[in-house]
């Protein structure tokens, strides 16, 4: 079923095919075996999110575990000091957040965002989150 030419047909195995079976966030290997709930399972993550206008076909999913994804929360790293002046200059019209937006500098944000999306902090993340799972089943 297709919509206005952004909405695809896909599967998860199609795109961890594709992909190598490799997470597109922490670079691990991601195993068909796992089933949800379970955090090293097979998850489908919209690189620019729908949300922000990213469209369901294949050139804007990769495959991802599902802890890391849910790690994501839906935020974009920050790849240019243009990128963090913009985001930056929404907080300046939030009367509560001028003056913690005033304080920020762009380069700071940048590479603050690069670190929290870097390949070791998912797999740090990942790594606690299936110890948990495995002692409480969630
Ligand atoms: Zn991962």
């Amino acid at each position: 079923m297709r919509s206005n030419g952004s909405v695809e047909r896909y599967t998860a195995v199609e795109i961890g095919d594709r992909d190598g079976w490799i997470c597109g966030l922490c670079q691990d290997p991601v195993e068909q075996a796992y089933q949800h709930p379970d955090p090293r399972s097979p998850s489908i993550d919209h690189v620019r999110t729908i949300a922000a206008g990213g469209a369901d076909t294949r050139g804007n999913v990769r495959l991802t575990h599902w802890g890391c994804n849910h790690e994501r929360n839906a935020s974009t790293p920050l790849e240019a000091v243009e990128e963090a002046e913009a985001q930056r200059a929404v907080l300046l019209r939030i009367p509560a957040l001028q003056a913690f937006a005033e304080s920020l500098k762009a380069e700071d944000m940048v590479r603050r965002s690069q670190a929290f999306h870097s390949p070791e902090r998912y797999r740090a993340k990942l790594a606690r989150r299936v110890e948990r799972y495995e002692r409480e089943g969630r």
